[in-house]
């Protein structure tokens, strides 16, 4: 199997090999305050007569690091079913991933590629999920990892990174500041950066779940949730459906619905409207909060060409969803989660009742106590 990078805005291709992040063309009309552009994809060709082995992944396979990544159940919530009138929803449960988050999907791909070409050290901004699952999986694979964090994440995705032994430096200011002084420290020292939808590999290891999906559903499901802040794990499952497509896996593509807090929903704005305005980012849902969705052109494009979807629900309801869930299923997840649950609720009248839903779950409740316990009126000591 050849891989390469290409542009999906100029078709330009590049090899895959450490420094090559966006489009040399495309990414000149980056600026301050917009999606990035230029943010290349990996693209695949088979040698004829090749059977695929596997998950198809840019990095072999004895490159990745020794811990368990993926492989997440999907979960059947009969009271949840029998309650919504739902038989057919599944919870994809990507919180018992080795951090709590779906993040590690990416990082395991990006420390196998650090491996694969002898880099050592691994830098990137965070929201908070990124950078605590990038510290465990560089844990494994010893890796220096840097992450540059907002001093406002919660406290569990701090002490994580702490607790992996990974190099925090805490950012008075917002992710998109965190994200422009890694960037600024990477190019400074050369180090490999796992930014998120700057690093195209942080979208192709984030395909790997809707492989999961389709074998143990036997098809792809009529409906898939996804919790989306900058839009990267939206275009890895998007991604992941595209390889099954072109496999033969599954003969048809799900509806993709980006689900958002109100309080920073680019995305689905600029579906509706066409553009991305400016708008601080106000939520409390912190790992899909951001002011500037970095990968929003690359998914705008992806959604509209597969008539993919956009919602948005307030924090009040992400709140009162997340009790639900955890009530009524067992699954605890933090409120960026909850928000894709929060969506599906809401647009359930939209959906037949007997078309399946995979709703994706990508971080474990635990990593954000203080807003939990508001969802549930209790006082933390
Ligand atoms: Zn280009």
């Amino acid at each position: 199997m050849r891989w390469l990078y290409r542009c999906p805005s100029c078709d330009r291709v590049y090899a895959i090999e450490p420094g090559r992040y966006l489009c040399d063309e495309c990414g000149t009309r980056n600026k301050p305050g917009i999606p990035l552009e230029g943010v290349l994809e990996c693209v695949w060709e088979k040698e004829s007569g090749e059977l695929p082995a596997g998950i198809p992944l840019p990095v072999e396979a004895e490159y990745f690091p020794p811990l368990p990544v993926g492989e997440t159940p999907l979960w059947q919530p009969s009271r949840l079913r029998e309650a919504l009138g739902a038989p057919n929803l599944y919870l994809k449960d990507d919180t018992c991933n080795p951090s709590g988050s779906y993040k590690d999907r990416a990082s395991w791909l990006v420390a196998a590629f650090a491996h694969k070409f002898g880099l050592k050290e691994i830098a990137l901004a965070s929201t908070g999920n990124a950078a605590s699952s990038m510290a465990c999986v560089g844990a494994a694979a010893g890796l220096k990892i840097t992450v540059f964090l907002p001093a406002s994440a919660p406290a569990a995705k701090r002490i994580q990174v702490l607790q992996y032994g990974a190099e925090l430096r805490e950012v008075q200011g917002t992710y998109d500041q965190a994200f422009d002084e890694s960037l600024a420290y990477s190019a400074a020292t050369g180090v490999l950066s796992r930014n998120t939808a700057y690093n195209p590999l942080t979208i192709e290891g984030k395909k790997t779940a809707s492989f999961e999906i389709v074998r143990d559903l036997g098809t792809a499901p009529d409906h898939v949730f996804v919790p989306t802040g900058d839009g990267v794990i939206l275009a890895g499952v998007i991604k992941g459906f595209e390889d099954l497509l072109r496999l033969g896996l599954t003969a048809k593509m799900p509806t993709f619905w980006a689900a958002q807090a109100e309080g920073s929903s680019a995305i689905a704005r600029a579906l509706a409207t066409g553009g991305f305005e400016e708008r601080p980012s106000d939520t409390l849902a912190d790992s899909i909060s951001v002011d500037v969705p970095r990968n929003g052109s690359f998914v705008l494009a992806k959604l509209r060409k597969y008539g993919g979807k956009g919602v948005t629900v307030s924090d009040e309801e992400i709140l009162a969803a997340q009790r639900r869930l955890s009530s009524m299923s067992g699954l605890f997840a933090e409120p960026s989660s909850a928000c894709a649950f929060a969506c599906y609720l809401k647009a359930m009248p939209l959906i037949p009742r007997d078309e399946s839903v995979v709703v994706m779950l990508t971080g474990s409740g635990l990593k954000d106590i203080k807003n939990a316990a508001k969802a549930v009126g209790a006082q933390l000591s």
